[in-house]
């Protein structure tokens, strides 16, 4: 993506100032763990099928290559196309080429984080394309001229009132229309007509099966299959690790998706195409092509961090990421947020630009607990903190630091030493109140903390200092 990555100190600041921001995400924090729970009650085996999801997809990830070749021979035995792009920069120019052969002018999209990751619309607009997107939330922020701040649910920081705001500058709207049905209405009717001028389409995939050819999209809203079925061409731009072997082991994702993403048993449509329209079917594309990207994901294979490339992007673990849930989406600068985007932008677009993502934790665990395939995110988190550190990424005064931390944490003399010095200057700097307000060398770290002083106790000998 040609974006560069923000500033995440100074976007969590404003992130954590912003009065509207903070009550859409208040709003989220407090319905989502109740409606997960809700959906997980009919899934008592949950610990059982995510084991199951991750051992599928250990396995396909390591048999990468013979299931890409197997998917692909399916899809061209259909009569469509796949295309195996390495980078970002070949994958978007694969799909422009792909639409101008189409002679498309206009171009209807479903939601596709890949395609947020190719910067993809920018790219089919400088050819002089027309690019709408039809999901509500990603509709909603490309009216807004912004990023989606969720995997999920792309709009999640918009407030309904901003929405109508939008809605009545866009639309020219004269009724007021302010409930979440009639807005919900009001998008319907607009993106409609614009489904039958479109001469593309464009949607992502959640899994791609390799015994059968078939791409998996799942959706909410059924504006993936009005963007497939309509225009001449549909196009599914997805990612390598999509790829999974059978159909039997789709069933096993789909019971964990939705439960993991909204809460929901089932999404309301999951689709399954595996190539163009055939001979006597009236309805569908007469052109079907599978932009295959991998943008850097190979590089985790065979490595420790390979799980990474299990993930499903249901977005549970950052529902439930306390870093996430006060900063937002925004704040991580990139493509994806939250304890996944944590550690997969790092590899994607940089460690070095995307230093602040793997710092972003509290290591409280909660993203491990509810991922559906098991993903051990935190200690990937560290990981990449450990290469940072070995890179030499963070400053002389922070590798200084945590160089110096190293060595007494793991000398118990040095240790018994600093403590013994330390907690009697921590107990004087706090004062009467005993209270720590401040403290030399990390006055950055203490902004918005207080802390009380050490009571000086030792848990070994219980012997007061
Ligand atoms: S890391 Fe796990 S919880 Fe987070 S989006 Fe991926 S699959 Fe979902």
């Amino acid at each position: 993506m040609s974006e560069t990555p923000l500033d995440f100190e100074k976007g969590a600041h404003e992130a954590l100032g912003s009065a509207t921001l903070q009550q859409a995400l208040g709003k989220f924090q407090t319905g989502y763990p109740l409606l997960r729970a809700r959906a997980m009650q009919s899934l008592p085996d949950f610990e059982k099928v995510r084991t199951k999801a991750a051992r599928i997809k250990d396995f396909s990830l390591k048999n990468l290559d013979k299931l890409t070749d197997q998917y692909r021979e399916k899809v061209e035995a259909n009569g469509g196309t796949v295309h195996i792009c390495e980078t970002a920069a070949d994958a978007r120019k694969t799909v422009v080429e792909i639409c101008r052969q189409a002679e498309a002018k206009k171009i209807t999209k479903s939601k596709s984080m890949v395609t947020e990751e190719l910067a993809l619309n920018d790219a089919l607009e400088a050819a002089g394309m027309e690019v709408l997107e039809t999901d509500l939330g990603e509709y909603i922020i490309q009216l807004a001229g912004e990023r989606p701040s969720h995997i999920v649910g792309p709009a999640l920081h918009k407030t309904k009132e901003e929405v109508a705001q939008l809605f009545k500058a866009h639309h020219k709207t004269r009724r007021k229309r302010e409930t979440g049905e009639q807005l919900v209405r009001e998008a319907r009717e607009v993106l409609r007509e614009k489904y039958f001028a479109s001469e593309v389409g464009i949607t992502g995939a959640n899994f791609l099966i390799a015994e059968t050819g078939t791409a998996v999209i799942v959706t909410n809203e059924g504006n993936a299959d009005l963007c497939r079925i309509l225009p001449n061409t549909h196009i599914v731009v997805t990612s390598m690790e999509k790829v999974i072997p059978t159909l039997d082991d789709l069933s096993v994702f789909l019971r964990l998706l939705a439960r993991s993403a909204s809460g929901q048993e089932m999404t309301s449509y999951t689709t399954l195409v595996s190539g163009p329209r055939g001979p006597g079917e009236s309805e569908g594309p007469s052109s079907f092509h599978v932009v295959i990207v991998d943008g850097g994901r190979s590089k985790l294979l065979g490595t420790d961090q390979q799980a990474l490339l299990r993930c499903i992007k249901c977005g549970a673990c950052m529902n439930v990421c306390p870093v996430y849930m006060s900063v937002g989406g925004h704040t991580y600068g990139w493509v994806y947020p939250g304890p996944i985007g944590a550690v997969l932008n790092p590899v994607l677009n940089g460690f070095g630009t995307m230093y602040h993502n793997y710092q972003a934790s509290t290591f409280c665990g909660a993203c491990e607990e509810v991922c559906p395939v098991k993903i051990p995110l935190t200690k990937i988190m560290r990981d990449w903190r450990t290469r940072a550190f070995q890179e030499r990424i963070p400053g002389l005064g922070a590798r200084l630091a945590l160089w110096l931390w190293a060595a007494i944490a793991a000398n118990p003399f040095l240790y018994n030493l600093a403590a013994g010095a330390g907690i009697p200057i921590l107990r004087a700097l706090a004062g009467k109140k005993g209270v720590l307000k401040s403290l030399p060398l990390a006055k950055g770290w203490m902004k918005g903390r207080v802390l009380d002083a050490p009571e000086g106790g030792r848990f070994v000998r219980g012997r007061k200092r």
